[in-house]
């Protein structure tokens, strides 16, 4: 855990937050300022800042955080309209919470920009 992250924080149970899965690897919960109707932030309990400190050793863990996205998305009813997965890294791509994160928006149009 990471000192002063909100997210080992709420990883912690330290800050409360909407949990909708958890196992012994990940959490998901609601963005707590949701950018669609759903979107949830789904973390790995390893505190991992961002992409650019991936390393070979978390290619499995990479692999089941995107598989759990899926599974996720399917649980939120998303997948028949179809949804997105977003990981913003670092300050121009709009990290904001320094803990690597996966978004899953969906439950409406989303934009057809990516930036
Ligand atoms: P990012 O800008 O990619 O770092 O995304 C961080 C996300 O975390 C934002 O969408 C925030 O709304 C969300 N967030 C920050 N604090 C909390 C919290 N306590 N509970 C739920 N979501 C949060
Ligand atoms: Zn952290």
């Amino acid at each position: 855990m990471a000192s002063e992250c909100i997210f080992c924080e709420i990883i912690a149970g330290k800050i409360f937050s909407d949990v909708v899965y958890e196992d012994g690897e990940f959490l998901a919960f609601r963005d707590i300022q949701p950018q669609a109707p759903n979107h949830l932030v789904i973390i790995p309990k390893q505190h991992i800042a961002s992409l650019r400190d991936l390393t070979e050793k978390e290619e499995d863990l990479m692999g089941r955080l995107i598989l759990l996205a899926s599974k996720l998305a399917k649980k939120e009813g998303l997948d028949s309209m179809g949804y997105r997965l977003a990981i913003n890294t670092g300050d121009e791509g709009g990290q904001a919470v320094p803990h690597l994160h996966v978004h899953l928006l969906g439950g409406r149009k989303l934009n057809d920009q990516l930036g």
